[in-house]
């Protein structure tokens, strides 16, 4: 999977390729589909919701240059991979989901495999976590129309994020706080579930 989906795509952050390589996914995917786990595909994990494929997750992480130590905001916990993805190189995650079913499940799976480093909320993300912001980076895995304005705010200086936006066609925007204000960059077109 590093190798030929991910690797052979351009993702190079070797911290990344490490613990792609490392994370057990098919703990994250219902029994049913454990064979598929590994494969270059977005999975069902139930509630009309899906595992994103394991490229993007890796994409995505690389594009937030995690270096270790960061407090990170995840929304959509879901199957709680991209949650382990993320505990595995920076400081504390934070992460939302609105459908509490999945979010005990990833819980529980989270806390089998010893992540001390995640804190969990089930509720509306698209107002982030205000009492915990600023954030290093910002990690959204459902795709909204719009940026919520929320979590551009609590975003710290130097920050970034990483979000799926658009109705139709979505495109992964990256957003960074600089000292100048907010930059926006499109990076790359994907198909993500709604944000609710
Ligand atoms: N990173 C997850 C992706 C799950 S799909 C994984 O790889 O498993 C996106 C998730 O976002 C779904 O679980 C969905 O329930 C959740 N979601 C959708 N709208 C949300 C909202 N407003 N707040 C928090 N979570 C939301």
């Amino acid at each position: 999977m590093v190798e030929t989906q991910i690797r052979a795509r351009g993702v190079r952050d070797e911290r990344v390729l490490g613990v792609m390589g490392k994370v057990p996914r098919h703990l994250f995917v219902p029994e049913s589909l454990r064979r598929s786990a590994y494969a270059d595909e977005p999975l069902p994990i139930g509630e009309g919701q899906t595992i994103s494929q394991p490229y993007i997750v890796a994409y995505m992480t690389e594009s937030l240059a995690l270096e270790g130590g960061e407090k990170v905001l995840e929304i959509g916990t879901g199957s709680g991979y991209q949650t382990a993805v993320l505990a595995e190189i920076a400081g504390t995650v934070f992460t939302v989901e609105i459908v509490e079913t999945l979010a005990r499940r990833a819980r529980t799976v989270l806390d089998g495999l010893g992540y001390a480093n995640i804190h969990y909320r089930v509720g509306d993300g698209t107002a982030g976590w205000p009492e915990e912001a600023p954030f290093d980076a910002v990690i959204v895995t459902a795709a909204a129309a719009t940026l919520p304005k929320a979590l551009e705010d609590q975003l710290a200086l130097g920050g970034r994020m990483i979000a799926p936006v658009g109705a139709g066609a979505q495109e992964l925007v990256l957003v960074r706080r600089e000292r100048t204000g907010i930059r926006r960059e499109s990076l790359l077109s994907v198909r993500f579930v709604p944000l609710v």
